[in-house]
């Protein structure tokens, strides 16, 4: 049997053997970092090298890091009215977040709703500045969260502008950074941010572990999520996920040497999957390809056919993709962040997302074709028949 292709890495990266080995190496350590004693130490030393990789990687002080369960729990710590700015200890009096946030942003942290706003993006699902600069008059300290890259189309968004409109207006700025480290530069002082949220798994570590990084000393996080022992300087209570952290690490410390080389591997792929893609099916529409977009994602749609029809039947073929849709109880909704970039709900349930790693192959994207070449003519013939069929009896059975 051939073996599987793997192409949702938005959804999770595979395990770089770096971190891997980072991890096993870190699970028989027998202290709790809080300890004093050498065991404790030991431990304690697998964190803060750790911290050091990963505040390297987004070019921080390693003392600006604190690590978390995830890039969701980062997002919740970063989004509080508490955060302060030496100095100037008065709450944000406003949450400014883009229309095509992670959920884990769009749920406002610990801002209740009536001080959240919403920024609308464009066409091709890059935040308006023009908007943001709009939304930043009349308030006096708003946070604003933009994520550097979106998880569905790629797209990067104009976050540098962004930081001297929100700059300019005595706010501050949070970047979700989750999709975009490891696949271009991000580095949290060019980009302007002042705290950035990453994830071990997105990077090739593990599952459940992220970090929210601030920029510089004078950012306090005054109101932690989980409090209790001292841990993480007192900002995330709970004894440390050792090993998760030591490989979260290792990941960082491997994707900082390889990143560029890594994401022109990808973006030859992807050019090439595009292309062949719309020579197969003309009519495909890849959403945000206007726009820059993450080396390694494409987010594509042809009307009449169904994103989970499609899923299913890649994954038969023995291919992960995802679709962009999102799927609550049991009811498959069109994507809110396509939804923002007003394409219509037709043609947004049927957005198909592929996303390419380092161990992507041009094999790999060929199998990838082939099977589209299948899957999309036997699906398009049963959508014509389907609709022949409706239009003889004049409505939908
Ligand atoms: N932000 C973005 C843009 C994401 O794509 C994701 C995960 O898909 C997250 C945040 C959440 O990260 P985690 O899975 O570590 O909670």
């Amino acid at each position: 049997m051939a073996e599987r292709v793997y192409l949702d890495w938005n959804a999770t990266a595979l395990m770089r053997p770096q971190a891997a080995a980072a991890l096993q190496a870190a699970l028989p350590l027998a202290g709790n970092p809080s300890s004093v004693h050498a065991e404790g130490r030991a431990a304690r030393h697998a964190i803060e090298h750790a911290r050091e990789e990963v505040a390297a990687l987004v070019g921080a002080r390693a003392g600006d890091v604190v690590f978390t369960s995830s890039g969701t729990e980062a997002n919740a710590l970063a989004l509080s009215p508490a955060i302060e700015i030496s100095g100037e200890e008065r709450p944000r009096d406003r949450l400014l977040i883009s229309a095509i946030e992670h959920p884990s942003v769009r749920a406002g942290g610990r801002f209740p709703r009536d001080m959240i706003g919403e920024i609308a993006v464009d066409g091709d699902g890059r935040v308006s500045l023009a908007v943001l600069a709009d939304a930043v008059v009349g308030t006096s300290r708003p946070l604003v969260s933009l994520m550097l890259a979106n998880n569905e189309t790629g797209v990067i968004q104009p976050v540098v502008e962004a930081a001297q409109i929100v700059h300019a207006a005595g706010g501050l700025l949070h970047v979700d950074a989750v999709q975009a480290a490891g696949r271009v530069p991000c580095d949290i002082a060019a980009l302007g941010a002042d705290l950035l949220t990453v994830s071990a798994h997105k990077i090739g570590g593990p599952k459940g572990t992220g970090a929210l990084v601030r920029a510089r000393e004078g950012i306090h996080l005054a109101d932690p999520l989980i409090r209790g022992g001292g841990q993480e300087r007192g900002l995330r209570a709970g004894t440390e996920n050792v090993a998760g952290i030591a490989a979260f690490g290792a990941a960082a410390a491997t994707v900082r040497q390889r990143r560029a080389d890594e994401a022109s591997h990808m973006l030859a792929l992807r050019d090439l999957l595009e292309r062949e893609l719309r020579a197969i099916s003309p009519q495909v529409v890849v959403f945000g390809s206007a726009a820059e977009r993450l080396p390694n994602t494409t987010l594509f749609a042809l009307e009449g056919i169904k994103a989970e029809t499609v899923i299913i039947a890649f994954d038969l073929e023995g291919i992960a993709l995802s679709s962009g849709a999102a799927c609550s109880s049991g009811k498959v909704q069109p994507s809110h962040v396509l939804a923002a970039m007003g394409v219509s709900p037709p043609l947004a349930r049927g957005a198909v997302r592929l996303s390419l790693g380092w161990t992507t192959t041009e094999a790999d994207i060929e199998r990838f074709l082939a099977a589209w070449r299948k899957v999309s003519s036997a699906l398009s013939k049963g959508c014509s028949e389907s609709k022949g069929a409706k239009d003889e009896r004049g409505m939908a059975a």
